[in-house]
């Protein structure tokens, strides 16, 4: 029964809560910097809890060092960086988009749109930044070491989602966020599709079984992201999604084999059997060493 629900249930209930959530909170005026961590610091214990009382396979399961590692990347190298780009930018780049406005003699931002509407043109905009960010990192070899780091485990557990190198942080975030504040999107608009993105980046790395049917040719779904990390280059470079999949079917990146067994045993991480040091300083290190771990090099 429970295993049926975390299948079929549980990736369309969850995706539809943070989003009920997130406009639950705009109506009761929680201050906007706090919805995120709401949702992520709800979402995060109860992912977790569900793949260790119900993993698809053990051979995914997390270890210590990778686990705290992953605690230090969520709680530091995610936040430090946003932080620092919005305190040094974001009053520049407002003061530019209002120049801009004034230039052109109309607002970019649909503001008059329902809140709904608005947020579906958003989240078509940022996805289709995200996903040439997103594959520019996997085929630009001056940029694969930043992001490298996010495909070095083997295994297959939710804190992955938030593996991510600080200067591959601001590179993602700075570009997004740079071109809405251009675009004048509205902070509200901006925090329900963060909520939103925090939620599926969790699932997307679950190692709970979900099979999600129609849904894969709409959201970048767990089904889809897992083939994402795969070893084999063709397929970890496909499904850039980080909510929607909708620009992948239409630039050709998307995929979806039917042996999923295959990754279970050795089938995740880098593609060329490149192994990293684990430890939270191995991981911030590593796209500076990044020549003397390639297995050639040794
Ligand atoms: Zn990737």
């Amino acid at each position: 029964m429970v295993n049926t629900f975390l299948k079929y249930a549980f990736y369309p209930l969850m995706l539809t809560s943070s989003l009920v959530a997130g406009l639950t909170m705009l109506h009761f005026e929680v201050p906007l910097p706090w919805i995120v961590p709401i949702i992520s610091l709800t979402v995060i214990p109860l992912c977790f809890w569900l793949e260790l009382k119900f993993p698809e396979t053990p051979h995914w399961r997390f270890d210590k060092q990778e686990l705290v590692s992953d605690v230090l990347h969520a709680s530091l190298s995610n936040t430090i960086p946003t932080a620092l780009f919005r305190a040094l930018f974001f009053g520049l780049v407002t003061a530019a988009a209002v120049q801009l406005e004034g230039a052109l003699g109309y607002s970019l931002w649909p503001e008059h749109w329902p809140l709904l509407a608005q947020l579906l043109w958003a989240v078509l905009i940022i996805e289709f930044i995200s996903y040439w960010i997103h594959r520019s990192l996997h085929t630009v070899p001056l940029l694969w070491p930043l992001h490298a780091l996010h495909h070095a485990s083997r295994r297959y557990y939710c804190m992955i989602g938030l593996r991510k190198h600080p200067v591959q942080v601001i590179y993602t975030y700075g570009i997004r966020l740079t071109i809405l504040w251009l675009l004048g999107t509205p902070a509200a608009v901006m925090t329900l599709y963060l909520g939103m993105v925090a939620t599926n980046s969790m699932m997307q790395h679950m190692n709970v079984p979900m099979r999600c049917g129609v849904l894969n040719w709409i959201f970048a779904t767990p089904q889809l992201h897992r083939w994402h990390h795969s070893k084999e280059v063709v397929e970890s470079n496909s499904n850039y999604g980080d909510l929607l999949i909708i620009w992948d079917a239409i630039f050709g990146t998307r995929i979806l084999p039917d042996n999923v067994e295959r990754l279970y045993d050795e089938g995740l991480g880098l593609p060329d059997g490149t192994k990293v040091d684990n430890s939270y300083w191995g991981h911030l290190k590593m796209p500076f060493v990044w020549k003397h771990i390639q297995p050639d090099n040794k």
